[in-house]
């Protein structure tokens, strides 16, 4: 296959997921709505402007996706469009990845692993949860059943450019190239699940040994966070802050370190895109480890941007919605 087939052959499905205004910080801050999804693959951000005379005015900004959900979407809902596919593509010996994408506090935490609003997180409705109920339901099957196949659970993390082992206490990893030129995670354990609860089991295991992501409940009970996570702009402009504590340093290279990331994985659908023959997949770990994906025979991905509704988040949604648009020209 040359890279035009690859590419050809290859989709990258693209999706943003508008959350609702949050009960705790936004609705009670009074901040506004400024999202709208007329239909259902375009978003539009109405963002409030103010003239040199001191006029308000709306800038109305649109984008189109391959789907775009509305706050009253499910995860259910969310599932059927983006991950269920790819269920049937590994079923089809393919390669399949889904991940989410967007700003501390937008809705990726609730989308992936299930609803967090209640004391407890209800891990069962999650994208995770789903994907792994319809991989054991296909292999009831009597076409697969016959083939006895088993199913292995992974779960790493990827932090300051390292690579942790989230289900054996955080061993660090090394990433290689084998004989075959399919990336290897050397050494990741590998735990055989046989029901979707055995799969939430080990996300719970892994998410309690995470470094990211950890305060994701508590963080976004609290104020909307302005500390970006993803965009070089936003970055900036945290960078002015007067605040020097330790931990807002941490958090600013934690958000250097993801932006490395995800420039890094920008350029990557981009060369591909260009059919260029060499795509600097090796610029990152996440680049390094999402390789197989992208130009396997077969591969499928989506990513599912997530963007939080209010005024507050305006900016940090349009560069979430740039980003997005960027990966849908592939
Ligand atoms: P992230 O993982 O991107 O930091 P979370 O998934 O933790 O964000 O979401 C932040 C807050 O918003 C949580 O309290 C979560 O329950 C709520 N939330 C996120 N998405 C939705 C949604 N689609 N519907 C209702 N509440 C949501």
């Amino acid at each position: 296959l040359t890279t035009a087939d690859l590419i050809e052959e290859h989709r990258i499905c693209v999706c943003v997921r508008k959350r609702p205004l949050n009960k705790k910080s936004e609705l009670s801050m009074k901040d506004l709505d400024v999202i709208t999804i007329p239909s259902k693959d375009v978003v539009m951000v109405h963002e409030p402007k103010q003239k040199v005379d001191l006029t308000r005015y709306l800038e109305n900004q649109t984008f189109r996706f391959d789907y775009a959900f509305d706050d009253s979407t499910t995860n259910e809902m969310v599932y059927r469009f983006t991950a269920r596919p790819l269920v049937e593509t590994i079923f089809e010996r393919g390669m399949a990845t889904c991940f989410a994408y967007g700003q501390t506090g937008s809705g990726k935490t609730h989308t992936m692993g299930g609803d967090f609003s209640g004391k407890k997180q209800d891990c069962s409705k999650g994208i995770y949860a789903l994907a792994a109920r319809d991989v054991f339901l296909m292999l009831k099957k009597p076409s697969y059943k016959k083939l006895d196949l088993q199913v292995y659970a992974a779960f790493f993390e990827i932090y300051s450019g390292k690579v942790f082992d989230l289900l054996n206490r955080k061993a660090k990893l090394r990433v290689l190239e084998d004989g075959k030129q399919q990336v290897q995670v050397v050494g990741l354990q590998e735990k055989e699940v046989k029901c979707t609860e055995d799969v939430l089991k080990l996300i719970e295991v892994g998410n309690s040994c995470r470094t990211s992501g950890q305060t994701s409940a508590n963080a976004t009970a609290s104020q909307p966070r302005r500390i970006p996570d993803h965009s070089p702009e936003e970055g900036k402009m945290h960078g002015k802050g007067a605040d020097t504590s330790s931990a807002d340093r941490q958090t600013r290279l934690e958000g250097a370190e993801i932006n490395k990331s995800l420039l890094a994985l920008k350029e990557c659908i981009r060369a591909l895109g260009r059919n260029k023959p060499h795509t600097p997949f090796r610029a990152s770990k996440l680049t390094q480890v999402l390789r197989d994906s992208f130009i396997g025979e077969n591969s499928h991905t989506c990513m599912i941007a997530t963007i939080a509704p209010g005024m507050t988040s305006c900016e940090t949604t349009l560069n979430t919605l740039r980003y997005a648009n960027r990966v849908k020209e592939f």
